[in-house]
């Protein structure tokens, strides 16, 4: 039996493997597709303390390397079903059970859809959620980025150095997006569409244009674009936990700093987790402090 099973691979799972194998307790890391989660999505990364610049791709491998250098070991499964009695835990995958005594939940938050007709059609045909994988496919085409967090921002200025012309669509008239980045993107050549949302996509195999529409006049107007890249936020993936742990009216785990959910023995950490700031470092130090809280558990409950 397992002393903690990781669920997810992203910064929160990577930062409690790290812990866990250093605190020399018997962890498995289960992560569906790829390590690094969101960060895999992230072009510059220049607000990791120690690290004055990288890249998502590049900070996701070193988290990796440094998640497994104490031991912990990852599998790449994913988790269908949970069972979250005590004192043994169940972590069932596509490939096998796995029994524990503590589970941590980090399985993040996936890109949020515009919900516009032909999206999921054209999802990978022109539509994409992930500027940095899908970027260099729109090498001096049309693009447009709709958002105006720090995502849709950072999305706009990375393909402004690839594409023709970059059109960043925002639903207002203020970007939501840090001071820098506003500044940033206002001074480069990306074109600002405000209070406008795509309300058609346009397409032959693959996407030729979209519909957009002030939401103030009402008016249409439709722009030729190759690429249309949706960075409108995400939703917590908690699809697994949602009968068994308690979740707030958006969907995310309810826990504490403390990362302890509604069930003894189960954390949460993460974007996951209810928080008002989710970045790269507030989920490793949900990580940390997800095995420790679940270290006191094994020594003293389990
Ligand atoms: P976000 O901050 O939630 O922003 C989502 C944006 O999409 C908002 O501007 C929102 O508009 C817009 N939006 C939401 N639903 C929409 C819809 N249906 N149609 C059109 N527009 C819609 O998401 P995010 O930018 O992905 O950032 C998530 C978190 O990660 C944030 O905490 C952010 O600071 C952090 N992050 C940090 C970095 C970094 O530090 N390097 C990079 C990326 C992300 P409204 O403004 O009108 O609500």
């Amino acid at each position: 039996m397992k002393d903690i099973i990781i669920i997810g691979g992203g910064p929160a799972g990577l930062s409690a493997a790290m812990y866990a194998g250093r605190a020399q307790l018997d962890t498995l890391v289960l992560e569906r597709q790829f390590q690094g989660g969101q960060m895999m999505n992230t072009n510059e990364v220049e607000n990791y303390p120690g690290i004055l610049e990288t890249t998502g791709p590049e900070l996701s491998g070193v988290m990796y390397e440094h998640a497994v250098k104490f031991g912990t070991k990852m599998a790449f499964e994913e988790v269908i079903g949970l069972e979250v009695d005590y004192p043994i835990k169940k972590v069932i995958t596509t490939t096998g059970v796995y029994e524990t005594k503590t589970i941590i939940l980090a399985m993040g938050a996936k890109p949020r859809q515009l919900g516009v007709e032909k999206e999921q059609e054209l999802w990978g045909r022109g539509v994409s959620y992930c500027a940095i994988c899908d970027g260099g496919f729109f090498r001096d085409k049309e693009v447009a980025v709709i958002g105006g967090g720090d995502t849709a921002v950072e999305d706009a200025l990375y393909l402004s150095r690839l594409a023709k012309k970059v059109y960043l669509i925002h639903r207002r008239d203020q970007l939501r997006a840090a001071q820098i980045l506003q500044q940033r993107v206002l001074a480069s050549n990306v074109e600002v569409i405000w209070d406008s949302k795509v309300t058609k996509l346009y397409s032959e195999q693959t996407l030729t244009g979209v519909e957009i529409t002030n939401i103030n006049t009402n008016e249409a107007t439709d722009i030729d674009i190759q690429g249309l890249f949706v960075a409108v936020g995400s939703i917590p993936a908690t699809g697994l936990v949602k009968d068994l742990v308690e979740l707030n009216e958006q969907g995310y785990i309810v826990a504490g700093e403390s990362c302890e959910t509604s069930i003894n023995g189960v954390f949460a950490a993460g974007d996951i987790r209810q928080k008002e700031l989710r970045q790269i470092i507030t989920a490793a130090a949900d990580g940390a402090i997800s095995v420790y809280q679940a270290e006191k558990y094994i020594l003293t409950r389990a």
